[in-house]
């Protein structure tokens, strides 16, 4: 099953760590946090090893993969 991805914009600290690992998912919206771009948060095969280790290396495990 396609794994979903989101991010609790309260606890993003803006670092930008995401959005350069996977630009293609992170984008930061005008409130300075980061946000996922993809459609209803769904993760494509091809960007889910980026998106991985993006919430892996999350300073804040700000982001969710379920
Ligand atoms: S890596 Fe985490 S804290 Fe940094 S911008 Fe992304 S969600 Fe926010």
């Amino acid at each position: 099953m396609a794994k979903k991805a989101s991010v609790d914009k309260d606890t993003c600290i803006s670092c930008g760590l995401c959005t350069g690992l996977c630009s293609d998912a992170f984008v930061i919206g005008e409130d300075g946090k980061s946000e996922v771009v993809l459609a209803d948060g769904i993760v494509p095969e091809a960007l889910e090893a980026a998106v991985e280790d993006a919430a892996a290396q999350c300073p804040v495990q700000a982001i969710k993969v379920e």
